[in-house]
Formats: structure tokens, sequence, C-alpha cells
């Protein structure tokens, strides 16, 4: 089958025939159809210093994707052929103490599909059972391809409780962006989104914002005065990874309110905890989805009308691979596509 390889360590992909996963009894065979572009591939594509550290390579990358069942295992009675589907892309133990207690976001032996196992950049991508969301009817093929980040999205999203609440979104990536549409869909007041980047602070805007702002000239006080706010944000969304945006969060919270962290530094981060300590702030921090509670609350914000799809603002076929991933990392985009149903 044709895949999107890691051949060896360094930099680059390369697109090239390997062996077909056999699905084992537990698992899932799956046609890939589309897949959506994630940080990750970019850090495993580029081979920055957290890539050298974790990929064993030769690995097929990617783990955002939607496909249609072809084959399961002899223990799998609940899908059939011609299922749509997605993987949660975390594969668990099973074994640890939180899986054992059913909170397998929690598992301290999380496996990365395109991370730690072969992924989804390819014709076919096998996960177990337990890791495949079946679609409800008339989902979207393209929102379904993002359901991976969507997921982080909401998880985030939904941590501290938004409705008629006042909302920071800091860093309008395509998490971000999707975090908005799904603050506006619960019921938040003003969602103040922070993004440097021009291209995304427009799409935040379509995404439901109240205002888009521009870290670098705006102070965030100034616009909470703006909005005629008294106290502060009562809930924040920190998904940029940037120390500034992690401290101008935390300065300008409302007393009692709830930070939730998605976003990744890249090194280490002083704040004021004082601030924290005296304002009686929540930092929480946020990794992957709830199996499968956010998978769930996606789907039915799906159905009751959440609307995702501004989020996606580049598609290109698995063979324009480097096109695709120009276009990921230039910062001027939403969330990008590749269609593999073709290969
Ligand atoms: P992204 O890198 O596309 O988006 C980050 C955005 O933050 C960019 O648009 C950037 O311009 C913006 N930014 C930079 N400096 C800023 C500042 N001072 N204030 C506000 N915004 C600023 O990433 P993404 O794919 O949308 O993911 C968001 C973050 O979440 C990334 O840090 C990513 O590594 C992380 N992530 C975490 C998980 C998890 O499970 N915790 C999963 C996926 C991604
Ligand atoms: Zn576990």
């Amino acid at each position: 089958m044709r895949a999107l390889v890691k051949t060896a360590a360094g930099p680059g992909l390369e697109l090239k025939d390997v062996p077909e996963p056999r699905p084992g009894i537990n698992d899932v065979l799956i046609r890939v159809r589309k897949t959506g572009i994630c940080g990750t591939d970019l850090h495993i594509e580029s081979w920055d210093p957290w890539a050298a550290r974790t990929i064993v390579p030769p690995l097929v990358v990617g783990h955002e994707f939607v496909g249609e069942v072809v084959e399961v295992g002899s223990n799998v009675t609940d899908l059939v052929p011609g299922d749509v589907v997605s993987g949660e892309g975390h594969v668990i133990c099973g074994r640890c103490r939180h899986c054992r207690a059913g909170r397998w976001h929690l598992c301290a032996n999380t496996v990365g599909l395109g991370v730690g196992r072969d992924g989804s950049f390819a014709e076919y991508v096998v996960l177990p059972v337990t890791n495949v969301w079946h679609h409800w009817p008339g989902v979207d093929e393209e929102v379904a391809a993002i359901f991976d980040p969507f997921g982080n999205a909401v998880h985030t999203a939904l941590t501290f409780p938004v409705l008629g609440e006042d909302v920071l979104v800091s860093g309008a990536g395509p998490i971000g962006l999707m975090a908005t549409a799904v603050a506006r869909h619960a019921g938040a007041r003003f969602i103040v989104v922070s993004e440097p980047n021009a291209f995304r602070r427009e799409l935040a805007a379509r995404m439901g914002a109240t205002i888009v702002v521009n870290p670098l000239e705006r102070d965030l006080k100034d616009v909470q005065a703006e909005l005629g706010m008294v106290e502060g944000w009562d809930v924040a969304m920190e998904m940029s990874g940037n120390a500034a945006a992690l401290r101008s969060a935390i300065a300008t919270m409302a007393h009692g309110g709830g930070i939730a962290i998605l976003g990744i530094p890249t090194e280490e981060i002083a704040i004021d905890v004082s601030h924290v300590v005296f304002n009686q702030l929540t930092l929480r921090g946020i990794y992957g989805r709830e199996m499968y509670e956010t998978w769930y609350k996606m789907s039915v914000m799906l159905q009751s009308g959440l609307d995702i799809r501004p989020a996606i603002t580049h598609r290109f076929s698995y063979r324009d691979h480097g096109a695709a991933f120009a276009a990921a990392r230039s910062g001027d985009s939403g969330k990008v596509i590749m269609d593999w149903a073709d290969a």
C-alpha cells in the first residue's frame, strides 16, 4: 500500500510502498479516505528534538483520519465492512490504575498512533476496536477526518462550564479555532481570541469570536474595558503553548477562574503563582480526549448545529504531501486535509 513514512532519523517523509497491516483478533482494518495534518506530524517531518528522542523509524506517520471498515478481527462483533469510522489516536494499556477505573484518558502508558505505532497517512490503518469511533449518520467526511483535534478542542472547551461566562482563547491555530466555535455553541457570552496571525484572526471571527485581538498590539485588559467587563475571564483556554499568552491569561482572570491548558510549550514557563493563589485560579492540563465522552459530545454538538467547517482551509491529494505540509507549516492556514480515496 502507499504510505507516508519516516524512513530514517532526520528531516523529511517518503511516500512509498509498504506492506498492508493485518488486524489482530481485537482489531479493525480501515481503508483511509481523508486525513488531517497535526502539529505533531510537522514535528516528526522536521525531526525536531522532541521527534528525535520520541520516534523510532521506520514509521508510518499521521493519526487524524476518517475511513471505512474493510475487515474486523474474530472478536469484533459491533462493526462491519463499510462502516464509516475515525480512530482515537491514544492507544491505552487497559491495565494501569486509571484504565481499570475507566479513566482511559489518564492511562499512564498511552501509545500514540503515528508516533509509537504505524499511523494513518496510508491506504490502510489498523486499530484496536476500542479505539474506533463509528460515526453517526450524516457526518461531514472532512469534519470526520479531524475528529481527533476537534476532540482536543471539545475536551478543553468543556473542561470548565462556559454557559453565561466570559472566555479567553489564546492561540487561533486549528484547535483554538474549533474551541472558539464550541464555546460559542455552549453558550459563552464574550469570547475573546488572542492571536498574532492576521489570517487566523479573520478565521476566529468567523468561528464566533466576539473580538479578535493581536496580543503584540493590544493589552487584554484594554479589551475587557471595551467590553465593559469588570472582573476578568471566567474561563481561559490556552492553545498557543506561548509563555506570554499563559502569563497574560493568568493576569486577566476573574477570581475563581479556570484555565484549561492544551498548548504544549517548548520550554519551561515561569508564572506568577501568587496571582494563582490570591485569585484562587484553577490551572488544568488537557491531553487528548476523554474516551469516549468527548467523542459522544462532538457527535451530539454536530447534530445540534455546531459548524467547525470554516476551520478547514486547505485540501490536497496525498501525492502533494509536500505542499500540504508546507500549507500546515505556513501558519496562514486552518486545518489541512489530505485525500487518500484514490490511492
Ligand atoms: P498551532 O501551533 O497551529 O497554533 C498555535 C497558535 O498560537 C498559532 O496560530 C500562533 O500564532 C499562536 N500564538 C503564538 N504566540 C501567541 C501569543 N503570544 N498569544 C496568542 N497566540 C499565540 O497549534 P494547534 O494545532 O492549533 O494546537 C494548539 C496547541 O495545542 C499547540 O501548542 C499544540 O502543540 C498543542 N496540542 C496539544 C494537544 C494535547 O493533547 N495537549 C494536542 C494537540 C495539540
Ligand atoms: Zn493504562
